[in-house]
């Protein structure tokens, strides 16, 4: 059996005005994705070890990823777009393809053209009309018609914090083999929940989720369905498709996934209510008052912050300023602070250039954010003193910087990488579990600082990842929403 598979991975978040571009970008190539870009952690890592299991012919053609920021530039897209289908082309000149199987996010944008998945999709289907497609797609995936016409199997990642990318790469590989064993073709039912919903009240550790998705396992035991998912839509994306989706796919048509469909729906819009911040949160004054309080009251610590606003692994700019001038407010109790106030940080490719320019040791004069979120933040003037420069960190060899004021540390990114990442405070001589308070610039806290935080509070800053979504000025988005719309009657069907 020869499959062509390949992979593009962004959030897009259209608050943002960040353009992505190719600098923003990981990709790998052809023959590429199947040595440097076969990393644990990713989807088409799981597509690509399903089928070699299976014995089949890999095509591969293309893998984009970039962290989630603003919307992708539409010449970038062109580019990828026409790199996956001179691949294809090029297969189809060497003997038949049986089979597509993608690792998509399903919520990238496009400048000026909207669903990248959607897209690319109908590009492949062009030369490929009569294969089954099947694709693993990110939790926050928003599900199109497009999305619908080109895709015969869907399966989703079942965690948030996303673990399980893997097992879901090859839960679509192995779907797609089931259908080209069988002979059978694939059905998706699909039932639309109006509804949006942030992230950091959908953990799958926490409830509702964990029993919802439980539901799905159950429904995978069933005979004949090959896999059942929620896709939770992208709150920080005002577009029309937004919400919550059940997808379940069967082999061959029939009323058990239509059912089932429509019994996981009923169940997610039931428990609408039940879906809440998992920690204690507050507005930014009282959150840092609490922190303050808990780590020179309570002894506790570290106690993290959240600026869950500003959230770049939300696709927010990473330079939003609001609980920094906050924090500059506070300075006399922060001098109180047993260590420094550390924040993690911000993406500031001006700053970090300035600090390397002028050396480790070196005391300036610099601004701090402001650059991209005008609205929700400003160029923070700070006299800073270099602490420690590292270059070329990770995938996307941003630079980082330390720098410190006062009884304030605070890191600085050169590129949008986000701040979640566990070896990047490490890799500035850092460990996160010495300091008393640590504010950061994430939504829910990644594994690697919940295991370390005696507390966690998330601030509601303003921001491109405002977490109060009743509050966000949404055009485009399809009314009536909930909880927009909190009083909004539905019932799955109609
Ligand atoms: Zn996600």
């Amino acid at each position: 059996m020869r499959i062509v598979i390949g992979g593009m991975n962004h959030e897009s978040n259209t608050f943002n005005p960040i353009i992505t571009g190719a600098d923003d970008f990981v990709v790998f190539y052809g023959e590429e994705m199947l040595t440097r870009g076969r990393t644990p952690s990713y989807a088409s890592t799981g597509i690509i070890t399903a089928l070699e299991e299976g014995a089949c012919d890999i095509v591969p053609t293309v893998l984009a990823r970039a962290v989630p920021n603003g919307v992708v530039s539409a010449a970038f897209y062109r580019h990828l777009k026409a790199e996956w289908i001179k691949r294809i082309q090029e297969a189809l000149t060497l003997g038949p393809v049986h089979g597509v199987c993608l690792a998509l996010h399903g919520s990238m944008k496009v400048e000026a053209l909207g669903c990248a998945e959607g897209d690319l999709l109908m590009a492949v289907r062009e030369l490929l009309p009569d294969v089954p497609c099947t694709v693993a797609l990110d939790m926050h995936a928003t599900i199109t018609p497009a999305l619908l016409r080109c895709v015969d199997g869907f399966t989703a990642y079942k965690t948030a914090p996303h673990i399980d990318c893997q097992e879901t790469g090859a839960h679509a590989a192995r779907m797609l083999l089931h259908s080209l064993h069988t002979g059978k073709k694939l059905h998706t039912a699909y039932r639309r929940i109006p509804m949006l919903i942030a992230g950091e009240k959908s953990e799958s550790e926490a409830e509702p989720m964990r029993s919802l998705i439980e539901a799905c396992r159950g429904v995978e035991m069933q005979p004949g369905i090959e896999a059942a998912s929620l896709l939770l839509g992208f709150p920080w994306a005002d577009d029309e498709h937004n919400g919550v989706s059940v997808l379940v796919t069967s082999l061959a048509a029939g009323e058990t996934g239509e059912k089932s469909a429509d019994a996981l729906a009923a169940s997610f819009w039931a428990r609408r209510h039940d879906f809440v911040f998992r920690s204690e949160w507050y507005d930014p004054r009282q959150s840092l008052e609490y922190a303050y309080q808990g780590v020179l009251e309570k002894k506790e610590r570290p106690v993290f912050i959240s600026d869950s606003g500003d959230n770049p692994t939300a696709g927010a700019t990473g330079d939003g300023t609001e609980l920094l001038e906050r924090i500059l407010e506070t300075m006399d109790q922060a001098a109180q602070l047993p260590t420094p106030l550390l924040y993690s940080g911000f993406y500031d490719a001006p700053a970090v250039a300035a600090c390397i320019k002028a050396g480790t040791g070196a005391v300036l004069d610099i601004t701090i954010g402001g650059n991209w979120d005008q609205v929700n933040g400003k160029k923070i003037p700070l006299q800073v003193t270099v602490q420690k420069v590292a270059r070329n960190f990770g995938p996307l060899q941003s630079d980082l910087v330390l720098v410190s004021h006062e009884n304030l540390l605070i890191t600085l990114t050169s590129k949008h990488i986000g701040f979640g990442d566990a070896a990047l405070l490490p890799s500035l001589g850092i460990n996160p579990g010495d300091y008393c308070l640590v504010v950061v610039k994430l939504g829910y806290l990644e594994p690697c600082f919940r295991t370390i935080a005696d507390r966690a509070i998330l601030a509601t800053t303003k921001g491109c990842s405002h977490e109060l979504l009743e509050t966000i000025p949404y055009k485009k988005v399809r009314r009536p929403l909930y909880p927009l719309d909190p009083d909004l009657v539905f019932s799955v069907g109609t």
